[in-house]
This record gives C-alpha cells, structure tokens and sequence, in this order.
C-alpha cells in the first residue's frame, strides 16, 4: 500500500499561482488570495502537486495513523 502524506506548503515559497490545485485529482488544495489550504481527508497522496510547483514550496511528511 502506498504510503499516506500529508502536504506541507513552505509560505516564504509559495506565491499563491494556483499551480498545485489546478493538478490535484481530487481537490485537495485550495488557493486563494488569503493563502493555501491542504485538506487531508481528500487527499490521496499522488503527489502530482509536490511535482508541480514551479517554486519547490510543497514537500510531503509521512501521515502518522493513530489508533
Ligand atoms: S498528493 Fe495528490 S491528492 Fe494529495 S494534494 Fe497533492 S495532488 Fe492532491
Ligand atoms: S504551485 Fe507552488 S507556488 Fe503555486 S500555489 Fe501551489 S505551492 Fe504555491
């Protein structure tokens, strides 16, 4: 089985172009003027978004499962 990530924006990188939520599958990322926002309940960790940065201000962790 894959392992699951959890997406991590680097703010002093990102410029909000939008880039990795227009690739995301399956919505994910939303950019907005106000900031980036991750949502991990639909993420499925492809990581085309990681890919897709023009600027390298994603990176990936490895989701903890609890319990
Ligand atoms: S890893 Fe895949 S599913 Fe998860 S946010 Fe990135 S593009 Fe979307
Ligand atoms: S593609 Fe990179 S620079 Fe563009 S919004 Fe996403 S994280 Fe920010």
């Amino acid at each position: 089985m894959p392992e699951k990530i959890r997406v991590i924006v680097n703010e002093d990188r990102c410029y909000l172009c939008g880039g990795c939520a227009g690739v995301c599958p399956t919505l994910a990322i939303e950019v907005h003027s106000s900031g980036w926002e991750f949502f991990q309940d639909k993420c499925i960790s492809c990581r085309i978004c990681i890919n897709a940065c023009p600027v390298g201000a994603l990176s990936a962790e490895p989701l903890e499962v609890s319990e």
